[in-house]
């Protein structure tokens, strides 16, 4: 398949290469990064995405997905598929979405989870929204860059998914950190705290998978001196998004609104910026009540 790739960054480039690699033609573009061989270097956004079956965008934010949309609709070929993969807003998704089918393409919203890594060997989670017919169309491309496209329903449902899934995770990582501050305090091991919360009610992903304690529980970034894995700005980012939806939506999100304030003062008042966002445990630790 022809494919056109625009954004390749952290998440971008593995996932143009593990295209490319499986055998599909690629022409990547991206304002910073070049890149090389077996990605074509297209000379400009326009130029990755004319001829192609199927356009991949993979970029920083809803104001920038729209821009590139704006910039390359006009370009692409007459039913080719629009499919975004980046974490936007709902209202971003849904405003490009509309604009490529009053084109005559298909469009698909189609954030993922599973960071770097899940790139890197094609592991990824797609969550989808769109048609049923450019949800087929983009499904062989979903099993090479990932293990699971859930299709969620219309336009916008992809995105909708994703921000609730990482309000849930910003949450739980917070309770999860408090928990293990207070263990310390009063005067319970880490590692029996793990013990019986891995395996009782109060367990999660957070948890289970992602323990924040050092040493305690599967290898996470908290044995890696906090070194993202998934860094806390992009954790905040998230939250944001979510609390922008509620807001539009009427919806009543307290904890997600607490999350969001958390995190906020811990990137930008704080030294939360560039750690993983599991680093909230060193955080509480030093905290006091009040
Ligand atoms: P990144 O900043 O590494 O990559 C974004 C790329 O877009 C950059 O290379 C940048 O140069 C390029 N870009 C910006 N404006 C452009 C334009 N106008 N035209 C072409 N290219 C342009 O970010 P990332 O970590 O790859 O994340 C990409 C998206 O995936 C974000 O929406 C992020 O929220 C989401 N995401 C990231 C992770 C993660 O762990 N990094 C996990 C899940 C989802």
């Amino acid at each position: 398949m022809k494919i056109g790739f625009i954004g390749l960054g952290n998440m971008g480039l593995p996932m143009a290469l593990n295209l490319a690699r499986a055998g599909h033609e690629v022409s990547g573009f991206d304002v910073v990064n070049r890149p090389e061989p077996p990605l074509r270097a297209a000379g400009s956004a326009a130029d990755a995405v004319a001829d192609a079956e199927v356009v991949i965008t993979m970029l920083p934010n809803g104001q920038i997905l729209q821009d590139v949309a704006a910039e390359i609709i006009d370009h692409m070929a007459p039913g080719a598929v629009l499919c975004d993969c980046s974490t936007v807003d709902v209202e971003s998704a849904r405003l490009v979405a509309e604009k490529a089918l009053a084109a005559g393409l298909g469009a698909l919203d189609a954030p993922v989870s599973g960071g770097v890594t899940g790139a890197d060997k094609g592991t990824l989670t797609f969550m989808v929204g769109g048609s049923d017919d450019a949800f087929a169309k983009v499904q062989p491309l979903f099993q090479i860059m990932g293990q699971k496209a859930v299709h969620c329903g219309d336009s916008g449902t992809g995105q909708a998914a994703k921000i609730c899934n990482n309000m849930i995770l910003g949450v739980t990582m917070i309770a999860t950190c408090e928990a293990f501050a207070l263990a310390d305090r009063l005067g319970l091991d880490r590692q029996s705290l793990f013990d019986v919360v891995s395996t009782s009610s109060g367990s999660s992903w957070s948890v289970n998978a992602y323990c924040p304690a050092p040493g305690v529980g599967p290898q996470s970034p908290a044995d890696n001196g906090y070194k993202p894995g998934f860094a806390s700005e992009l954790m905040l980012k998230d939250l944001r998004l979510s609390q922008m939806a509620a807001e539009a939506a009427e919806a009543d999100t307290p904890m997600g609104q607490l999350a969001a304030q958390l995190y906020a003062q811990f990137v930008e008042g704080e030294d939360g910026r560039g750690r993983d966002f599991s680093a909230m445990l060193p955080r509480f630790e030093q905290r006091k009540r009040g």
